[in-house]
C-alpha cells in the first residue's frame, strides 16, 4: 500500500517544549519546529509522508480566535488538496479539548484529523512527545480513521473530540473520555479500533463563524454571590456557562441572577464543575421556567465552545440550543 500523505500543523505546547534540565521543570512550550519532529518520526520508519507547517509556537492556554482562524484556514486548504490523506495538529494539552471540539463541530467527519500533545517536554526524563506523535501518525494514516470526526491521541489511546477532556495535571495518561472512554488503543506499531466509524459521510454541523462571541464561564461555590453574574455581563458576556456544583447547581440568588440574564437575552448553559457526569434538564433546577439549557455530557469548557457556535449561528432559543447539547 502506498504511503499516506499527512499534513502536520504545529501550534506549540509541551510536545514542542524544551529546556527542562531533564527534570521537566522550567521548560518553555513551543520550542521545537515541526520539521524536526517529523524528521524523527521518519527515522522511526513509519510508512507515511509528512509535510509540516508551523502555525504558532505557544502554550495552549494562550490560544484563541486568531490562532483558531488561522489553523482552520490551513485545515481547509489541506482538505481541499486531494493529495492529503490525513491531518495532525500538534497542540498544548491545556486547551486541547476546546480546539478539538471547535474543529469537530465545524468540519466534515470523514478526513482523519488528530490533535496530539505531550505531558512532558522533549528533553525531560521519560518524555512522551515523540511516542504520542508517532501514535498520531499511525492513527491519521490508518485506512479506518475516517468517519470518526476529530480525535485526540494521548497516552497510547485515541479519544473522540466530543468525549475527551484533560483530567490530570501531570500524568502521561492525563486524558479521559466521557461518556465514552477511548475509541481505540494505539502504539507506533499497532492500532485497535473498538468499533466501525460512526460518522461516515457526516458534514459539518456549523459553518465556520466570522468570529466567536464572548461567552464566559462562572464557577459555583458555597456562599457564592450573584454579583459575579452582573460583573460578567458588565464585562460584555453574550452568553454564560455555569460550572455548577454537582449536577449543575448554584445558590438560589445566583440562579435568579442567571434567569434575569436569560430574560435580558443572554443564553445560559448549566454544566458541572465535577470532573464527569451528565447535567440533565429540570432535575433540581427548573430549566423550563428559568430558560436555561442543560449541558448534558459536556463539561464547562466544551459547553462554552458549543454555546459560542450556537450564538454565532443565531440559534439562541433555549430548546433549540438544547437539541444540540442533547445530540453531542
Ligand atoms: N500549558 C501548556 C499548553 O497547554 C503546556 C502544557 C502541555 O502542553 O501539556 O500548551
Amino acid at each position: 500500500m502506498a504511503a499516506k500523505h499527512i499534513t502536520v500543523l504545529a501550534t506549540g505546547g509541551t510536545i514542542a517544549g524544551r529546556g527542562a534540565r531533564g527534570l521537566g521543570r522550567a521548560y518553555v512550550p513551543g520550542q521545537i519546529g515541526i520539521a524536526e519532529m517529523a524528521a524523527e518520526v521518519r527515522a522511526l520508519g513509519i510508512d507515511a509522508e509528512l509535510s509540516s507547517v508551523d502555525i504558532a509556537a505557544i502554550g495552549s492556554q494562550d490560544i484563541g480566535w486568531t490562532e483558531w482562524d488561522r489553523l482552520y484556514g490551513y485545515i481547509k486548504a489541506a482538505l481541499n488538496d486531494p493529495g492529503v490523506d490525513g491531518i495532525i495538529v500538534t497542540h498544548g494539552t491545556d486547551s486541547a479539548e476546546e480546539t478539538a471540539l471547535l474543529l469537530d463541530l465545524t468540519l466534515p467527519a470523514d478526513t482523519p484529523l488528530v490533535l496530539v500533545g505531550a505531558m512532558r517536554p522533549a528533553d525531560a526524563v521519560g518524555s512522551d512527545g515523540m511516542r504520542n506523535f508517532a501514535n498520531a501518525v499511525r492513527t491519521a494514516s490508518d485506512p479506518a480513521a475516517g468517519g470518526r470526526g476529530v480525535m485526540v491521541v494521548m497516552g497510547d489511546q485515541v479519544f473522540a473530540a466530543s468525549d475527551v477532556r484533560k483530567a490530570a495535571t501531570s500524568h502521561i495518561d492525563a486524558f479521559r473520555g466521557f461518556p465514552r472512554g477511548p475509541i481505540a488503543n494505539v502504539t507506533p506499531a499497532s492500532l485497535d479500533w473498538f468499533g466501525p466509524p460512526p460518522r461516515t459521510g457526516e458534514g459539518a454541523r456549523f459553518d465556520w463563524p466570522q468570529t466567536l462571541p464572548q461567552v464566559d464561564v462562572l464557577m459555583a461555590y458555597a456562599g457564592m454571590s450573584p454579583c459575579t453574574v452582573d460583573a460578567l455581563l458588565q464585562c460584555g458576556a453574550t452568553g454564560l456557562v455555569l460550572a455548577g456544583m454537582g449536577a449543575g447547581n448554584a445558590p438560589g440568588p445566583v440562579l435568579d441572577a442567571l434567569a434575569d440574564a436569560v430574560r435580558g437575552g443572554v443564553p445560559v448553559v448549566r454544566a458541572s464543575r465535577v470532573d464527569q457526569g451528565y447535567v440533565d434538564r429540570n432535575l433540581e433546577v427548573d430549566d423550563d421556567a428559568r430558560g436555561f439549557v442543560a449541558a448534558r455530557s459536556y463539561g464547562p469548557a466544551k459547553a462554552r465552545i458549543l454555546l459560542q457556535l450556537l450564538i454565532a449561528s443565531g440559534i439562541t432559543d433555549p430548546l433549540a440550543m438544547q437539541v444540540h447539547f442533547d445530540r453531542r
